[in-house]
């Protein structure tokens, strides 16, 4: 049997554990402040990556898991292996967004939107590119390719919303004009801005170094070290990664 507490051992024990409790709320609310979404949990964003036509494009899907809502970023080609991945996962695609103009970045637009109905979004400064997709890929010894024209334009700043994803706008002008990048939760789709080990190439209509690495250094080095570059060719690589080691942005580039 337990001895029982005096009227003031009784008191004491009280008054310990009402202080306890009022450091664990403390705690619990300085936490919760501290989340960097304090609104309600985020769905689960479904990325899918697929490498289409002859340049080797990266066309990636995200999609709210909850919603099935869906953005096709980058359609360039071999349109009826994204229908397949879109009708196999069940997606409803909202919007297919292009970082740039360039043809093989645009080339199976038209077929993703016939089949699904989702508007064309680009950067106003690249709608002319996007015109003359079929020049373009001819110059290169390809297949015409062409695009319908955009149904809305973006602008750094504007977010792009399916279910409960949100795709921000970044201008990132240098590769072109009107190019773009686009950032949630965690991972930032560069286009032909940035890439694993290099950056985009500037010799093309519109494109100019100087404003490449500006873009860059204004609007991608400043994410977190731990973000996600997912590029418009080649293997995927972190902000941290892209900082120690692309040559073209490192410190002994003279970029910082
Ligand atoms: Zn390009
Ligand atoms: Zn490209």
């Amino acid at each position: 049997m337990p001895k029982s507490f005096t009227e003031a051992q009784r008191h004491r024990v009280i008054g310990f554990v009402l202080i306890l409790s009022a450091i664990c709320a403390a705690l619990w609310l300085a936490w919760f402040f501290n989340q960097p979404d304090t609104g309600k949990k985020k769905g689960t964003m479904l990325l899918m990556r697929l490498v289409v036509g002859p340049l080797q494009v990266n066309c990636f899907i995200v999609a709210d898991e909850k919603t099935k809502e869906a953005v096709v970023i980058d359609p360039g080609d071999d349109a009826a292996d994204i229908l397949k991945l879109i009708k196999e996962k069940d997606l409803k695609v909202k919007y297919i967004v292009n970082t740039h103009g360039h043809f093989d970045h645009i080339g199976a637009n038209k077929a993703v939107k016939e089949a699904t109905g989702a508007e064309i979004l680009i950067h106003e400064a690249d709608a002319p590119l996007m015109a003359k997709a079929a020049q373009q890929s001819s110059a290169f010894g390809m297949r015409a390719v062409s695009s319908p024209p955009a149904d809305r334009f973006v602008k750094d700043g504007d977010v792009i919303t399916a279910g409960e994803i949100a795709l921000k706008v970044v201008h990132t002008p240098g590769h072109s004009q009107g190019g773009i990048s686009l950032l949630e939760q965690g991972v930032a789709f560069t286009g032909d801005s940035l890439f694993a080990g290099s950056i985009g190439r500037t010799d093309f209509p519109g494109g100019d170094l100087k404003t490449l690495l500006r873009s860059i250094k204004k609007n991608l080095m400043t994410l977190p070290d731990d973000t996600k570059v997912f590029s418009g060719h080649g293997p995927a690589s972190t902000i941290g990664d892209e900082r120690e080691e692309n040559p073209f942005l490192n410190k002994e580039s003279g970029f910082e």
